[in-house]
């Protein structure tokens, strides 16, 4: 529709999730007449995050050093591992102000028509994790939907014979819904209510 540089960033703007054609134009627009200095921080805070953001060797959530910052937390035990999709539902979580145990963030949940099975996900990683010995209780907090509960059905039959309690967020969580989208009490809530499966 465009010529040349805002054609090409309205094509880049429109590739990323929720950003429909009429928005990336609107965006790309607001760029071109925005302060150079405006435009020179977003630029630079593209770049860094790619340069500097990284997976936490111990439980894949985003970090920016070997391990991230609740992984390095000295205050936080090691009996309790919550185990999330992604590590957008890290912060949800830590938002309730429930939880201080520890996290491991699968990549994704079991979804066979995307054809992403248990060895597409941090799985492998989860079991060396509780192999260790030190977690008492492995909280399963993926989403409350269909690829969310076959993920959390999965990992309980997997965990359960060796002796460590499997439990699930109680409900009242959105059925068929993702766990960011909960607002901070309900998933509080579910945090406090979670039941063993
Ligand atoms: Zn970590």
């Amino acid at each position: 529709m465009y010529e040349g540089a805002i054609q090409d960033l309205i094509d880049e703007l429109g590739r990323l999730p929720g950003v429909g054609p009429k928005s990336a134009q609107r965006i790309a627009f607001h760029v071109l007449s925005a302060d150079p200095a405006d435009v020179n921080r977003l630029a630079g805070a593209l770049r860094k995050v790619k340069d500097l953001v990284r997976f936490c060797t111990t439980c894949y959530n985003v970090a920016e050093s070997e391990q991230c910052r609740i992984c390095r937390d000295p205050r936080r035990t090691d009996e309790v591992l919550c185990v999330v999709e992604e590590p957008k539902d890290v912060v949800a979580i830590e938002r309730t102000g429930e939880f201080r145990g520890r996290y491991h963030v699968l990549g994704g949940a079991i979804n066979p028509l995307e054809g992403i099975g248990p060895d597409n996900l941090r799985i492998r990683e989860l079991m060396t994790r509780l192999g260790g010995g030190a977690v008492r209780e492995l909280i399963l907090a993926t989403d409350p939907n269909t690829e969310g509960e076959a993920t959390a059905t999965y990992l309980a039959l997997m965990v359960k014979p060796m002796g460590i309690a499997v439990t699930r967020l109680a409900s009242g969580l959105p059925v068929g819904g993702d766990l960011e989208y909960a607002d901070e009490i309900t998933l509080g809530r579910a945090f406090e209510g979670r039941r063993a499966i």
